[in-house]
């Protein structure tokens, strides 16, 4: 007889507000073998405000690939699992995504327990355009590379939702004014669902001017406004092939200003090298 799996729960918890917790999520902590938790120390305050005692591991970025066998054998082994992040949703700019894609490649049951989360939590609240939105996570590190993901989202004509921690947080909204424009509309959510809860309304211009780094503190939310006209209503300045050329002046790569001229006037990198190519002959 073939032995029963465990079942992995995905179990979303409070943001901030411990009063954002769900039964749902109360009782399969209860009721599971095993938490994986981010962060032990955070994750047993939660359990002993709700007087849950099951045992806990540690589950985190550093150690998600060898605790990730131990914990798909165990669920072979008929164990239940709940991953918990700090906060919010595990998978979501937290550890769980790859014990979950590694769980369904396995056939075994993976269930979502859902909750709190900052991004649409801060979305909702924003007052900017809810239809369609893109999460982008937390930027880049480097600015270098940071500037390079602005690039690649200014066309989106989607509501952007960032993740930021306050130090970094008047650097990269400068690096968005310059790049993607002072005049786009943006909110700060900040500490949500917590005692000092804020919002910050205004176009990227104004919120930079206003900001004060050494003011800025807690956990901030950045909900920018989409690209307000379509890309193809603009007239193009420069050709393809100008466009290429200016990025090699500046600096690029070939590879990467072949990338980044394709993306822009949404061409394939080939067509680009096709345009190159051509130069080269006609010269
Ligand atoms: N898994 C979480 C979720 O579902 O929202 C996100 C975890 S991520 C490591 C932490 C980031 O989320 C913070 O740096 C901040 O940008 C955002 N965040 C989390 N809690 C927040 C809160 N209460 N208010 C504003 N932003 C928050």
């Amino acid at each position: 007889m073939l032995e029963k799996t465990g079942t992995l729960y995905l179990v979303g918890t409070p943001i901030g507000n411990l009063e954002d917790m769900t039964y749902r999520a109360v009782r399969i902590l209860e009721e599971v073998d095993i938490i994986a938790a981010e962060d032990t120390r955070n994750t047993r305050k939660l359990l002993s405000h709700f007087s849950i005692h099951t045992p806990l591991t540690s589950y985190h970025e550093h150690n998600k690939d060898e605790k990730g066998i131990y914990l798909l054998e165990q669920l072979r082994l008929g164990k239940d699992i709940a991953v918990v992040s700090d906060a919010g949703l595990p998978g979501i700019a937290d550890p769980g995504s790859k014990l979950a894609a590694d769980a369904i490649a396995e056939n075994l049951s993976v269930v979502p327990i859902p909750g709190a989360n900052a991004a649409l939590t801060a979305l909702i609240a924003s007052g900017l355009d809810t239809r369609t939105f893109v999460f982008c996570g937390f930027l880049p590190k480097t600015s270098k590379k940071r500037q390079e993901r602005l690039l690649d989202l200014q066309n989106y004509q989607e509501t952007l939702l960032f993740y930021e921690a306050p130090h970094r947080l008047l650097k990269v909204l400068t690096e968005m004014r310059e790049i993607l424009g002072g005049d786009r509309r943006v909110v700060l959510a900040r500490e949500l669902t917590k005692k000092f809860e804020e919002y910050q309304r205004g176009s990227l211009l104004e919120i930079t001017n206003q900001l004060e780094e050494s003011h800025l503190r807690g956990e901030y939310v950045i909900v920018l406004e989409g690209r307000r006209e379509k890309v193809s209503d603009q007239i193009p300045e420069l050709s393809p092939l100008e466009y290429y050329q200016k990025l090699l002046v500046q600096g690029k790569q070939k590879k990467e200003a072949m990338r980044d001229t394709a993306k822009q006037y949404h061409i394939s990198r080939r067509e680009v090298y096709q345009l190159c190519l051509q130069q080269k002959e006609e010269n």
